[in-house]
């Protein structure tokens, strides 16, 4: 019960990348950065174990972004000239690849990092890719003409990706679509079709992570901007709920989210952010097990899963290992309380 997980990133040693940045550059190149991202890979998943976590992943060490990692291993995209794009609705500018050509993968994109942490831990493999609606937000267009062609297009690559991680032994394939709280209407009406193509046939538990982005200044800006209540979950989740996809991951702890939100996902594995994510204040296990007591009210306790409200990639490393430890504890705590 109450099984933990990440979101997915975790911060990046400064041996590998530069710190704090969501884009960072790399240290080193060639082989030696091959090396280093092998290196960080199985530091992520010894940090995960050691914290006390029940599934454990790659910590998306060996990617420069969640999304652009995934774009990197694409033909048909053009990273010589990138454009500088307001993406998000504007939210904030990203110097952004052009898509020139057809989309066509040029082979596997992240078989190091699988079958290095497949070989290296016996836990729970969950391993993260972008979902096909926030690939489509993060790239300038300039091919096909038509939104949802494009994400079909990236679904189907995204889903040549999937089956091979699933070859490799990864139990939870988790789609990152933060764009759903952003487009909302788009989301229910194509996006979640576009994620179910990205996971078609996997027979491995299938997973979306949908929030309020990293903690930079522009997500805080925006989420200042929301409101007192943020009901974005509201036009995604009964979509989500009807789709094949097994496990939705969610933003909850010091968010304005009305939690009878997360009964629109009955019939789904909840991962319940309990650690907030733009913040460097530890959470206390006590303050976890509340979170968790709350969100109890809208989700059967066989189907909570607490974990982070986004990934952890331009945050301190220490105080990203704080939060990890105390989300074990935290976890630990809520099970003697409603066990
Ligand atoms: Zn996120």
């Amino acid at each position: 019960m109450f099984e933990t997980a990440i979101a997915g990133s975790l911060p990046k040693p400064a041996w590998l990348a530069e710190t704090e940045k969501l884009w960072p550059q790399w240290k080193a190149s060639g082989a030696e950065l091959d090396a280093a991202k092998r290196d960080a890979t199985l530091l992520a998943i010894k940090t995960q174990e050691d914290a006390g976590l029940d599934v454990v992943g790659d910590g998306e060490q060996a990617r420069q972004h969640f999304v652009h990692g995934f774009l990197e291993r694409v033909e048909g995209l053009d990273f010589e000239h990138k454009v500088k794009m307001g993406i998000r609705k504007e939210r904030y500018d990203a110097m952004v690849p052009q898509v020139v050509a057809p989309l066509r993968l040029k082979g596997r994109v992240h078989a190091m990092e699988a079958q290095l942490a497949r070989k290296h831990t016996k836990k729970t493999l969950k391993f993260t890719l972008p979902g096909p609606m926030t690939i489509v937000d993060t790239v300038a267009d300039r091919f096909y003409g038509d939104k949802v062609k494009l994400a079909f297009a990236f679904a189907e690559l995204l889903n040549q990706e999937a089956l091979a991680l699933q070859s490799d032994g990864v139990d939870i394939i988790q789609f990152d679509e933060p764009a759903f709280n952003v487009y909302m209407a788009e989301a229910a009406d194509w996006g979640v079709a576009a994620l179910e193509r990205a996971a078609q046939g996997l027979r491995c538990k299938t997973a979306v992570h949908i929030c309020y982005g990293y903690g930079i200044q522009a997500n805080l800006d925006w989420k200042q901007s929301l409101g007192d209540e943020w009901r974005q979950y509201e036009q995604v989740f009964p979509a989500l709920a009807a789709s094949r996809i097994d496990q939705v991951s969610l933003e909850c702890y010091h968010s304005h989210v009305p939690p009878q939100l997360m009964a629109l996902l009955a019939g789904k594995d909840v991962m319940v952010g309990v650690i907030d994510v733009a913040s460097d204040d530890i959470e206390t296990p006590e303050a976890i097990a509340d979170t968790i007591g709350r969100a109890l009210q809208f989700v059967p306790k066989h189907r909570l899963f607490p974990c982070t409200n986004c990934g952890m990639a331009p945050m301190r490393r220490e105080i990203a290992e704080g939060k990890l430890r105390a989300l074990a504890e935290g976890a630990a705590l809520a099970r003697q309380r409603y066990g």
